[in-house]
């Protein structure tokens, strides 16, 4: 697995031991000049041999999460795209909708309680959005896309930029259960101050924390307290602006090797 750096935003590209090759959101750039997907990305997975992707799936409809997922969708093949149930009408909704349409992509919408099935021992199971507890504030960011990928003993939980909203009513149905809980933690919404409260930390228990971000970003990200909340729980801390590309390998116990990619 790999956690691409694409400056802003996030990027996680995944080869499963049948050699399925998943893509979870495709950074992108706030400024129209630069276009991640057609600069970054698709050199990228070109350069690992990767001009076909099983599955795409999208966290939500941010550009810096899915500008580069619509380059994508328009050069490679892609067999699904997997997004969830979209509660707010965007620009980047409408250019998706367009490109799956013209090339013919078969879509699967999910919400809470969706299991994907990849392949023997490995999975998905989509913990949010739920479309009985729509979140109004912050929309996009809080009814993004929270999936737990499970290969045998591993578990890795990505958050898309949900914010403490969301993570308190994972937290309230979850609490007695172990489905938060995680080997990795695709940290929410880039470190931001908004998200990554204690209680979910406390429930998630990360080994390791991944985190994109841009370098010398405006925003801020990530938050210095988000940090320290990490640490304490004793989590070993990567980001992209500092780290680069980061790979983990899992082998079939489950055990995991990070490098950073050079
Ligand atoms: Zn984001």
């Amino acid at each position: 697995m790999y956690f691409v750096d694409v400056g802003q935003g996030d990027c996680t590209f995944i080869i499963t031991p049948q050699n399925k090759k998943i893509l979870i959101d495709g950074g992108g750039s706030l400024t129209d000049d630069f276009d991640v997907g057609k600069k970054t990305l698709i050199p990228y997975l070109l350069d690992r041999g990767c001009n076909l992707l099983d599955y795409v799936i999208i966290s939500h409809l941010d550009t810096d999460h899915v500008g580069g997922i619509i380059t994508v969708l328009e050069e490679l093949k892609v067999g699904n795209v997997i997004i969830s149930k979209q509660f707010e009408d965007s620009e980047n909704y409408h250019k998706f909708l367009d490109i799956v349409k013209e090339k013919n992509i078969k879509v699967n919408v999910v919400e809470a309680g969706t299991r994907i099935n990849i392949e023997e021992n490995l999975y998905f199971d989509v913990l949010w959005p739920n479309s009985k507890q729509v979140i109004s504030k912050n929309s996009i960011n809080n009814n993004a896309l929270v999936c737990k990928l499970i290969y045998k003993n591993f578990t890795m939980l990505f958050t898309g930029d949900i914010e403490k909203e969301s993570e308190n009513i994972l937290i309230s149905q979850y609490s007695n259960t172990d489905k938060l809980r995680s080997n990795v933690l695709k940290v929410a919404h880039h470190g931001s101050k908004t998200s990554s409260t204690q209680n979910f930390l406390d429930l998630v228990k990360p080994k390791i924390a991944l985190i994109g971000v841009g370098e010398n970003n405006n925003f801020g990200h990530p938050n210095q307290e988000v940090i320290k909340r990490l640490k304490n729980c004793g989590t070993k801390i990567f980001r992209t602006d500092k780290n680069g590309e980061i790979s983990i390998k899992v082998n079939s116990k489950g055990i995991i090797k990070t490098n950073k990619v050079i």
